[in-house]
């Protein structure tokens, strides 16, 4: 790896720190660890770092919190780590700003993976690119346009709008009422069958196989994702 990219780990469990030290050490990243909450948010002030690892149960507060005070100031991608029975506390982390979660227990495989997605996009971040492309599919974010091979893809307003948050958070998992507040406004958020009916429609129109999709996934209980 040519710059160093600091990675800080939010964690009380030792052992699960050990791990997530060794791990990222090993493929090159440099790691921070805080044990506490409030010390965490010390360490993400100070040492700047290009990702957040964050456990949703913290000895002094909740996970959630940590995400919520941190983007009040930082864009820093943010991965939470939940046990099983934290499933209500993962969809809030997430919808207060953290951008993907790992369930307990996790592989080294898919940590590495999440791990790479996110840095990645931080780096990429910024360049403000208004044309997505994905399989066949260009999506232009400026014209409001969708081609598909080269041929304009007839979208309805609705269709539009939930491709474009999806295509606009790339990687992050949007959770339910996150994409029913941006798309179809506040108040709906107890209507989202609507979301499953418009992204198979989606599917339908954009995806090579719309039954085996690779591209607007489904995260099971908690929303959706995009995956250029
Ligand atoms: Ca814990």
């Amino acid at each position: 790896m040519s710059v160093e990219i600091n990675v800080l780990v939010v964690e009380d469990e030792p052992h699960i720190r050990r791990v997530l030290h060794s791990v990222l050490t090993t493929e090159g990243y440099r790691v921070y660890e805080a044990e506490t909450g409030a010390r965490g948010l010390i360490e993400a002030s100070t040492r700047k770092p290009d990702l957040l690892i964050v456990d949703l149960g913290l000895p002094d507060m909740d996970g959630i919190e940590v995400v919520r005070s941190v983007r009040h100031w930082s864009e820093v991608p943010i991965l939470i780590l939940s046990a099983r029975t934290e499933e209500t506390e993962k969809i809030v982390a997430l919808d207060e700003g953290a951008d993907d979660y790992l369930t307990k227990p996790f592989g080294v495989g898919e940590l590495l993976a999440r791990v790479r997605a996110l840095v990645r996009r931080r780096v990429r971040g910024g360049d403000g690119t208004p044309v997505v492309a994905f399989g066949d599919v260009q999506v232009d974010l400026v014209l409001r346009a969708v081609t598909r091979n080269g041929q304009p893809v007839h979208l309805t307003n609705l269709e539009y709008r939930l491709l474009a948050v999806l295509v606009a958070h790339l990687g992050k998992v949007m959770t339910h009422q996150h994409l029913m507040r941006e798309v179809w406004g506040p108040g709906q958020a107890e209507n989202s069958h609507y979301l499953r009916i418009y992204v198979s429609r989606l599917r339908q129109k954009l995806e090579p196989n719309p039954t085996e999709p690779e591209h607007l996934i489904t995260e099971s209980g908690v929303g959706y994702r995009f995956v250029a």
